[in-house]
């Protein structure tokens, strides 16, 4: 049902991603990785992140020492996102980034108004911004992915304990772990302890931007998912496409 007059867009921009063509980065593709791997899916990944991972393959939408944010970033209305991932006549979305939670009370009007066309949108995060009441509302599937050590970034700030409390408290979230060694396991576990995340919703995942990266780590992986009880995720778009932008 298409009520978007009952949820009017406001004039407000999200700061997007901009594909090396200029172009913003919206595009159709196949959900890669998570519960919904495989899923044809509208893509909107935003720019900025809050945190500095080492191994990020996102720098572009972030890194300001190595990146030119004016080449990288565009402000783009929500009517003119809305548009755009309309005319892909898909009804799935998944907003990225960078870190897409940064902005999420301008984002809220553009989930909303796509929920009331029957959208099913997932939103990936680092899980340090606990969502608002509206974005709660319009999100079917969180896909949080809380960073470990293997990212260097310090505890204190990718651990944020109310952040992810209440993530857990939401039955569509997935916890979604990037592992580079088998023994970071046991800070999953821990988290998995302290925030009573349910083993069914938890998700390993190998670290890599390579093929030979995301073969060899699936190898180990596969054997702590079926211990644990936790699912396993490949890295679906790096395997057929390999690291390139807009797939
Ligand atoms: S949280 Fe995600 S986007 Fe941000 S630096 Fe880490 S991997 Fe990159």
């Amino acid at each position: 049902m298409n009520r978007a007059d009952e949820v009017p867009l406001i004039a407000e921009q999200l700061k997007l991603s901009r594909q090396p063509s200029g172009e913003p980065e919206i595009f159709h593709s196949l959900q890669g990785e998570g519960h919904s791997v495989g899923t044809p899916t509208v893509f909107l990944r935003l720019a900025l992140c809050n945190l500095t991972c080492s191994w990020c393959d996102t720098k572009y939408t972030w890194d300001w020492a190595n990146f030119d944010p004016k080449k990288e970033i565009l402000s783009l209305s929500l009517e003119a996102i809305e548009e755009r991932i309309l005319s892909y006549d898909c009804p799935h979305l998944v907003i990225t980034g960078g870190e897409p939670m940064m902005q999420q009370d301008a984002l809220a009007p553009l989930a909303l108004s796509l929920k009331d066309k029957g959208f099913y949108i997932e939103v990936e995060t680092n899980g340090t911004l606990a969502p608002n009441a509206e974005m709660n509302s319009a999100v079917s599937q969180w896909n949080v992915s809380p960073k470990l050590a293997n990212s260097g970034v310090a505890s204190d700030r990718r651990e944020v304990p109310d952040a992810l409390t209440a993530f857990a408290e939401i039955e569509t979230a997935y916890f979604k772990f990037v592992m580079a060694q088998p023994q970071d396991v046991n800070e999953v576990l821990t988290l998995v302890d302290r925030y009573a995340i349910p083993p069914q919703q938890v998700i390993l995942m190998p670290q890599g931007t390579t093929r030979k990266a995301i073969e060899e780590g699936s190898q180990w992986m596969t054997d702590l998912c079926t211990k644990h009880g936790f699912r396993f995720s490949t890295r679906m778009h790096i395997l057929l496409w390999g690291d390139k932008r807009g797939r």
